[in-house]
């Protein structure tokens, strides 16, 4: 497969425009060629408006045929698994076997969506049926089911080159719904986008489906993606990065004539509790899981759990110098971009600076002042400094994490009760914990997409009950999840049908149900035909 360096724009290619940019070898800081051109603002233009002409029939289009189309691309990024992870590996520093499950992942997201429009029951049927005689009015025919939005604009993420990028989990749960799709290439991969956005363009081609269904734009900088944002035919946008580029894209979306949604992925620093039975029995093994999950893919997951609350004590002494050691053995780790590198290390610089703040371990550096990689690092405060000081619960992106002591139930209360919106809140118990500490999880409750028991946040499931959102700033929208089947629903409203016949109705709604789906008729759950 070869890299062109240009934007995809439905069938065609777009023609050079502006400054290129390449992409960076983040293990060497050498550039990977070739260059790469930024989307004009005839690009961007054209491709929303064929992705909203190609809207008209790719609504329409039956969960047999979109499932089709979604194992199509499927099959043919495991077909290119290795191009795809050599040019990934290049230009994302992630090792490997991380990349070669990070293709299957991808290409698994694909089948999950395929099984869900494919079985159908998705769209949430409802059918109220009409009751002529109802006193003191008649009752109408009421149904109802879920449609797609319109032209969706997906923003690459820099941590996951595949799973959340061209054909990643918002891009399919977008094309699942029925939404053609405008891809912001991530500029950190654009040799990596520009692979899968091929396999895309080649799968709308293969499966009969219009022009507009697939579009891929490159940018090194925010003007691209602003005018996508800004365009009048754009209907949603989904995101997955800083607080800083979600917030800026949920404003821009805000300020337009007509507000779309913008369902954005944003900072979670996912605290850690760590109850006092738990401390004392399981102190060594929630030691190692603890490191191994804040260092996992150089700690750059939106799950890295960066605050661990314990109690102080005999048994955290114990625990906080194993961690400390495991620390201090672990290996340098290559971060993603220069941009996340030099954030990283001005993070850890500003919080060795912090009042209240104490250097637990750090990896020693060789001392050459020529390392690429970074060194993983933990802190140590106190619960008074962690309240005062709000930089302590920001997100550090890479191996880094805060150790946070209190010394009795309130003040551990207190904490939970300030912590802002997260993707995941974890508890380490006992049974008896549990019930001491119940409400703790009353109020976590509150502050979370996902709570964890006795594991750890790294690694999220695909599946379908997988929540992967929580309230702001974790999400742009606590309501939906941005992992799993059920993102589906960010991309689709309802929409309900009054007195219609039933040849004007879709196949979802109609009295003999052709698509045997699960329907809610008059309040009740059935796959029968309505009488
Ligand atoms: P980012 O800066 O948020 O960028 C993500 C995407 O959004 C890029 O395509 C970027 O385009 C675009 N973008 C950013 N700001 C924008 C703006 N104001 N207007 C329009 N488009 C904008 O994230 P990143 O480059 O991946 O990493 C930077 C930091 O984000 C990391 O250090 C980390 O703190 C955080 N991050 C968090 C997560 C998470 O899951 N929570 C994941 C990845 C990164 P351009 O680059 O072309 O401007």
């Amino acid at each position: 497969m070869k890299i062109s360096g240009q934007s995809i724009i439905g069938f065609s290619q777009a023609t050079n425009v502006g400054e290129p940019f390449g992409a960076t070898n983040p293990r060497t800081g050498e550039a990977v060629g070739p260059s790469f051109f930024p989307s004009g603002s005839n690009d961007i233009d054209l491709a929303v408006r064929l992705a909203d002409a190609a809207f008209a029939i790719y609504s329409r289009t039956s969960g047999r045929e979109k499932g089709k189309f979604l194992r199509t691309i499927a099959a043919k990024i495991d077909a290119a698994v290795d191009a795809l992870v050599e040019r990934a590996e290049l230009e994302s520093a992630l090792p490997k076997p991380r990349l070669i499950g990070e293709t299957a992942r991808t290409s698994g997201q694909l089948r999950l969506f395929a099984d869900v429009v494919e079985e159908g029951s998705w769209v949430m049927a409802r059918i109220d049926r009409a009751d002529a005689d109802r006193k003191p009015a008649p009752r109408p025919d009421l149904r109802s089911m879920l449609h797609p939005l319109g032209p969706v604009a997906i923003f690459g993420a820099s941590n996951f080159p595949l799973a959340f990028s061209v054909a990643g989990g918002d891009t399919a749960s977008a094309l699942a719904a029925g939404n053609p799709v405008i891809v912001k290439a991530h500029p950190a991969h654009p040799g990596t986008s520009e692979l899968v956005g091929h396999l895309l363009q080649e799968s709308v081609r293969e499966c009969g489906l219009p022009e507009g269904v697939f579009s891929l734009l490159f940018d090194s900088g925010n003007k691209v993606g602003i005018a996508l944002v800004k365009h009048p035919l754009l209907k949603a946008v989904g995101f997955t990065g800083s607080r800083n580029g979600g917030r800026a894209l949920m404003d821009v979306a805000a300020a337009r004539l007509d507000p779309i949604p913008v369902f954005a992925e944003m900072s979670s620093t996912n605290p850690v509790f760590i109850l006092p039975g738990a401390l004392r029995e399981k102190s060594d093994a929630i030691a190692s899981g603890l490191h191994a999950s804040f260092t996992i893919g150089a700690g750059q997951f939106c799950t890295k759990p960066g605050m661990v609350f314990l109690p102080e004590g005999a048994s955290d002494e114990s625990f906080i110098a194993n961690l400390q050691k495991l620390v201090l053995e672990s290996k340098q780790f290559n971060l993603l971009t220069a941009g996340i590198r030099s954030a990283y290390q001005s993070n850890i610089a500003r919080r060795k600076a912090e009042k209240g703040v104490k250097l637990s371990a750090e990896r020693p550096s060789s001392g050459n002042g020529s390392e690429i990689g970074v060194n993983p690092a933990l802190f140590e405060t106190d619960v008074q400094s962690f309240l005062q000081n709000p930089e302590l619960a920001a997100e550090i992106f890479g191996p880094a994490t805060l150790l946070v002591r209190h010394s009795n139930r309130a003040q551990l209360l207190q904490v939970a009760s300030n912590l802002e919106g997260h993707l995941t809140a974890t508890i380490h118990g006992t049974e008896d914990d549990l019930r001491e500490f119940g409400d703790l999880l009353a109020i976590l409750k509150r502050k979370a997409g996902r709570i964890v028991f006795n594991s750890f946040p790294t690694g999220v499931e695909v599946s379908h009950a997988m929540v992967h959102g929580g309230p702001y700033p974790a999400t742009s929208d606590g309501r939906t999840t941005s992992v799993g089947s059920q993102a589906i629903f960010r991309f689709c409203r309802p929409v309900c049908y009054q007195g219609f016949p039933q040849t004007a109705l879709p196949d979802e709604l109609k009295d003999d149900n052709p698509l045997q789906i699960w329907r809610m008729v008059d309040g009740k759950m059935t796959r029968e035909p309505v009488a």
